[in-house]
């Protein structure tokens, strides 16, 4: 099999290693408004989100959406697996799911 077939299945954008990473996540959310991203609020408990919702945040000055790492996938069950395998629970966001 050649490697350049396989996916990518989960993106993460963070702030703190990629300094586009804010656009790149806002765009990633406007192109894929039915899929799910993660929030990482602490390294143990990330909140799951549809890519449409509103706490994706905004682009402005004093804004940084991508502070707390985002992790998207257009595969939720690829989301979830990588979540637990890095010991994280997963708590549905209360406003969008
Ligand atoms: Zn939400």
């Amino acid at each position: 099999m050649c490697s350049n077939l396989v996916k990518q299945m989960v993106i993460a954008f963070d702030k703190q290693s990629q300094p586009h990473a804010d656009t790149g996540f806002k765009i990633w959310c406007e192109q894929n408004p039915e899929d799910f991203y993660l929030n990482t609020k602490t390294p143990k408990k990330f909140t799951l989100h549809k890519s449409g919702c509103h706490h994706t945040g905004v682009l402005e000055d004093g804004s940084s959406p991508t502070s707390n790492p985002k992790f998207c996938s257009l595969d939720l069950g690829e989301l979830i697996k990588g979540a637990l395998e890095q010991g994280a629970e997963v708590v549905d966001c209360g406003t969008c799911l």
